[in-house]
């Protein structure tokens, strides 16, 4: 078996214990809480379904921590986080905390388990489900059958250089400064490798070579650290031509290698391509312990009305699943059932453009289409959990 991500990552063994292995569940606040319940049942059902168990357990963040008169991280659950196996987050903020100053925010909170958990891959996939292509702005033939990942360098480059202003003859004069050190590029090309290896096989790294020098730097590991990785199909693209290929012809792409800044742009560019926000999960890895999280907010003005789309929650799930515990089958199987429940016209409401559903097309709360979902992992055959997800 391939190793896990995050031993590629932090070069650590994953951390073994005696029994189920834990999932640290943060439901946060808004819809965060009805996505992640819905995401618990569906890993707990998969891991079931293979004969297989997960330990749960669930702590406070954001402003549901507020509320309970702690800070936005509270150190108990900093710890639980630490000593998980992995996370799962709903989502945190909202109105109610958007007074706050800066360090009490809700945001304060999962910026600070970002940084405790030293993650600094962040991982978007996005992929097209059959039946979905007219909930995307492009066209259908376009976007058909789009299963692409988005890898994005998280602590490095124009985020975090050395950044000011002065007083020029002209006028003020500012800079931000994007730096990179060869261990940090290293890191992130070996992640990518490794999560082409498990897909189609295939690696873009995003860069503006022809401008700068960082980006010659990225050429040159992705170059260098190929010949370990001879299995992996390598190419490189301008940023700005693959911004409009991602359009074009978005089927062309299996993993997107990127800088910080670069990465930031196309992820949310490649997000659009998939109909609804409510779909997309990602990964924060390269710590020890993976932070799991749907790409959406706390979207507060639908939360408790029992509308809110799990599947991105849910797709993190099977991605929690597949990385840190290496449970590729379990994932598969997640995987499968949002495909099938999809494919027989199951959908909540984000999902059906105009609101009038289409012929075949039937139009559910959060819990109705999680029940289906648990009803297909019920369903899934052992050949179907043994295929890794593409
Ligand atoms: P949002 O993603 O919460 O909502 C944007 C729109 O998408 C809303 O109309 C919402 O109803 C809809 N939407 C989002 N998720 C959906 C789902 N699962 N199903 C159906 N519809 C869905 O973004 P926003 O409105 O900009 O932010 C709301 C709050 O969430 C803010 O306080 C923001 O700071 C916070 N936020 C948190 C995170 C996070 O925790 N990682 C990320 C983004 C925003």
């Amino acid at each position: 078996m391939p190793p896990h991500l995050h031993e590629v990552q932090a070069g650590a063994p994953a951390p073994r214990r005696d029994g189920a292995p834990v999932v640290l569940l943060l439901g946060g606040d808004g819809i965060g809480p009805e996505v992640v319940e819905a995401a618990a049942a569906c890993m707990q059902a998969a891991a079931r379904r293979l004969g297989r168990a997960i330990r749960l357990e669930e702590a406070p963040i954001g402003g549901a921590a507020l509320d309970m008169g702690l800070p936005p991280l509270p150190e108990p659950t900093l710890r639980k986080a630490l000593a998980a196996d992995a996370v799962l987050l709903g989502a945190v903020g909202g109105p109610r905390w958007d007074d706050l100053p800066g360090p009490q925010r809700p945001e304060a909170g999962l910026l600070e388990l970002r940084r405790q958990l030293g993650v600094f891959a962040n991982v978007r996939p996005v992929r097209m489900f059959a039946g979905l292509e007219a909930t995307s702005p492009l066209r259908p033939e376009v976007v058909a059958g789009t299963d692409l990942v988005v890898v994005r360098e998280l602590l490095g480059g124009l985020y975090y250089g050395p950044r000011g202003r002065r007083e020029g003859p002209g006028g003020p004069v500012v800079f931000d400064t994007l730096e990179y050190a060869q261990e940090q590029v290293d890191r992130a090309a070996r992640f990518a490798f490794e999560m082409a290896r498990r897909r189609r096989r295939s690696l873009t790294l995003v860069d503006k070579a022809n401008v700068l020098e960082s980006s010659r730097m990225w050429r040159e590991r992705v170059q260098a650290l190929a010949p370990e990785y001879p299995d992996v199909t390598v190419s490189f693209q301008y940023v700005d031509s693959c911004a409009m290929r991602l359009v074009r012809e978005p089927r062309a792409f299996d993993v997107l290698l990127c800088e910080n800044m670069f990465g930031d742009i196309l992820s949310d560019e490649a997000a659009v391509l998939a109909g609804s926000i409510g779909m997309l999960p990602s990964a924060s890895l390269g710590g020890r312990v993976g932070l799991y999280e749907p790409v959406h907010g706390s979207a507060p003005d639908i939360a408790g009305r029992g509308v809110a789309n799990p599947i991105g929650a849910i797709l993190a799930g099977a991605m929690l699943l597949e990385w840190s515990l290496g449970w590729s089958d379990a994932a598969a199987c997640i995987e499968a059932a949002v495909a099938r429940v999809l494919a027989d016209g199951w959908r909540t409401g984000d999902l059906v453009p105009g609101g009038v559903p289409a012929p075949g097309v039937t139009v559910v709360g959060t819990r109705a289409l999680t029940d289906r979902i648990l009803a297909a992992i019920e369903d899934c055959t052992p050949q179907e959990g043994s295929s890794a997800p593409s």
